[in-house]
Order: C-alpha cells, then sequence, then structure tokens
C-alpha cells in the first residue's frame, strides 16, 4: 500500500521515492529544502547540514512548486498536507511547524488521529469539526 501525498494548493506531489519535500523558511529567512518521512508519527528527516535552525524554532513550509505557503487557519503553529492512501480516500495531514515538537493529527471526515509525543498541545483536534464550531461562539 502507497500514500501519497499532495499540496493543498495546486495537488502536486509531494513525495517523491520515500520522503516528502518542503521548502522551509528559518525565522532568519534563510531557506532550505527538508525531507520528512511519509509514515505518520516517524519524526527522521533531512536536510543539508548548512541549513540550520534550532529546537523549537518556528519554520516556514512551503509547497516546492507552487510556492504557497502550507498553513492552516487552524493554528499558527500547525502546517497542513493532503494524503490519499491506497483505497483513494484523502486525509487531511496536520502537524506542527515547531522545529523538535512531535505532533501530527490525520483527519478523515469526523475522525481524527492524532500521533506524537506533544500531540496533547493541540487539544482542540480531539473533537471534530462539527462540534468545534459550537465551542467557538
Ligand atoms: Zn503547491
Amino acid at each position: 500500500m502507497e500514500n501519497y501525498f499532495i499540496c493543498p494548493h495546486c495537488r502536486g506531489h509531494l513525495k517523491v521515492g520515500d520522503r516528502i519535500i518542503f521548502r522551509v523558511r528559518n525565522q532568519k529567512k534563510k531557506c532550505g529544502l527538508l525531507l520528512l518521512s511519509p509514515l505518520i508519527g516517524n519524526y527522521d528527516s533531512v536536510k543539508h547540514p548548512k541549513f540550520e535552525y534550532r529546537e523549537g524554532e518556528p519554520l516556514d513550509f512551503y509547497c516546492p512548486l507552487c510556492g504557497h505557503i502550507l498553513s492552516t487557519s487552524i493554528d499558527e503553529n500547525l502546517i497542513f498536507v493532503v494524503m490519499i492512501d491506497d483505497q483513494d480516500v484523502e486525509h487531511n495531514i496536520y502537524f506542527s511547524r515547531i522545529a523538535g515538537e512531535k505532533s501530527t493529527y490525520q483527519v478523515t471526515g469526523d475522525q481524527v488521529m492524532a500521533t506524537g509525543e506533544h500531540s496533547g498541545k493541540y487539544t482542540y483536534f480531539s473533537m471534530s469539526d462539527r462540534f468545534r464550531q459550537y465551542l467557538r461562539r
């Protein structure tokens, strides 16, 4: 079984081989390519050693194809991409843009699957969109 990852804006494929490729910008406005694992819960990353950032630094993630920032209105610290599984079902994937923070959420319709040791930080993901809109009144 193989999952694809696409940009929510241009729907271009972000996964090449066994990595998802992002254009990333650090707080010093330096850009680099960051390669992440397509396995949810695996936080291995690959980058050039000249591209540096520190633990806890917020990084800006961009689609390397269309250049659109991969942010979401849900939380300024979350990145948003779309995963398509082998059944052709689309899942919204959110993960933290804070370096070293391990929190990933797979949202499929009303269902949320949280992964990572820091996933408790964004607790509103434990409820569905439908309930969240009532809480925001
Ligand atoms: Zn794109």
